[in-house]
């Protein structure tokens, strides 16, 4: 018997809860490799209103609408983290603001903003929604937002996001400027796509007064085309930059997987995600869980746990919290990712939109 099925069985015998009813506050969340898990991503729908080209293909299944865990119970997910040490939460999807009522999701786990447990709740979105959001985001006490941009050309940006209005994301960045939210922009860089207005980028960033950071595509989900042909290698695009920027190294004081830099010129911090050309893993600190309450302990790993069925098994968060820590007792200690002509296939089959970016 694993020991989360014994568990279950001690709960249903009645043994858990009386055992859990004196026991001191829940211990924090250490894999084996002595990292603190602070960070959790929540996939809250993989359905998208895009279909960006390096993510998914142009005719996506969903999973059925019946599968999804409910906003309560996504928030009692994301309780049971905080209650174990989680600091940081960032809803993601798919797109997260396609998902009805959302935005009660974001009122109700700001209660642990307030307590202070929680330092952070934010959301990546491609921007699509957040003409109508941004106030009622910020309301909720979101005070960042990362917003997904690979290009300031309408016409290519329709390319790389098959179904994307330009004009519809610029006004949903507008809005959560004005809104007050300090903005991130995600850009992935992609060989022979975006590759010459990544100077651009940095200057409009500047400009606007957001922070900027390149991702190198990885490869995960069967797409249209071929990986091997988007794929960029991020040193490829800091030397482009260098050409035009003076870029500084500053330490990274997000806590995410991004290693900073401060263009002179601008001011502004330009980050880069390099998951593909150098290891990421070291300090990493987080965790994904999809929509259907699946615990990713790696976003380039297949391993899962499985935490609907503890969640659903009792009221009180006992078994959750056990099947939590076993869950963090498995994280691997790094991606397996690689791209090349030989690997044509991904290293992961689920898309990014299944476990969020
Ligand atoms: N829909 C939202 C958005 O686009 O921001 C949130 C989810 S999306 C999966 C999160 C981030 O993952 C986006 O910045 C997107 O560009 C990035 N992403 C998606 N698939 C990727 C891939 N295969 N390699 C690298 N980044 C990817
Ligand atoms: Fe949708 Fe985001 Fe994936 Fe683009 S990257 S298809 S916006 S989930």
């Amino acid at each position: 018997m694993s020991p989360t099925q014994a568990v279950l069985e001690a709960h249903t015998n009645g043994l858990y809860s009386s055992r859990m009813k004196d026991a001191p506050a829940p211990p924090a969340l250490i894999d084996p490799f002595g990292r603190v898990v602070r960070y959790l991503r929540v996939s809250v729908t993989d359905r998208c209103d895009l279909r960006c080209v390096y993510c998914m293909s142009e005719d996506m299944t969903f999973l059925p609408k019946e599968d999804l865990l409910s906003l309560e119970e996504l928030d009692r997910l994301c309780s049971a983290f905080v209650a174990r040490g989680v600091q940081k939460l960032r809803i993601t999807g798919g797109e997260p603001l396609v998902r009805r009522n959302v935005i009660s999701l974001f009122e109700s786990l700001s209660r642990h903003l307030k307590t202070g447990a929680l330092e952070e709740l934010t959301l990546t979105t491609n921007g699509t929604q957040l003409a109508k959001y941004a106030e009622a985001l910020r309301a909720a006490g979101v005070q960042r937002v990362n917003i997904s941009l690979d290009s300031l050309d309408p016409v290519r940006f329709k390319a790389i996001t098959r179904w994307g209005d330009h004009a519809q994301v610029m006004d949903g960045i507008r809005a959560a400027k004005a809104a007050g939210l300090k903005i991130k922009i995600n850009t992935v860089a992609m060989r022979g796509v975006n590759q010459d207005e990544v100077e651009d980028l940095v200057a409009w960033c500047g400009t606007e007064g957001f922070d900027l950071v390149f991702i190198e595509t990885m490869p995960m989900g069967d797409i249209d085309g071929d990986r091997t042909a988007q794929y960029l290698p991020l040193s490829m695009v800091r030397a482009r930059l260098e050409r035009r920027w003076t870029l500084s190294p500053i330490a990274d004081v997000t806590g995410g997987p991004a290693r900073y830099t401060r263009c002179v010129e601008t001011g502004g911090r330009i980050g880069f995600i390099t998951p593909m050309t150098h290891n990421f893993c070291e300090a990493c600190n987080r965790v994904r869980l999809t929509c259907t309450g699946t615990l990713y302990m790696c976003l380039g790993q297949d391993d899962a746990a499985d935490l609907r069925r503890p969640l659903r098994a009792s009221k009180d968060d006992g078994l959750l919290s056990e099947a939590i820590q076993e869950a963090i007792a498995r994280k691997p200690k790094g991606n397996d990712f690689i791209i090349d002509r030989r690997h044509k296939s991904p290293a992961i089959h689920r898309t990014m939109s299944v476990t969020g970016g």
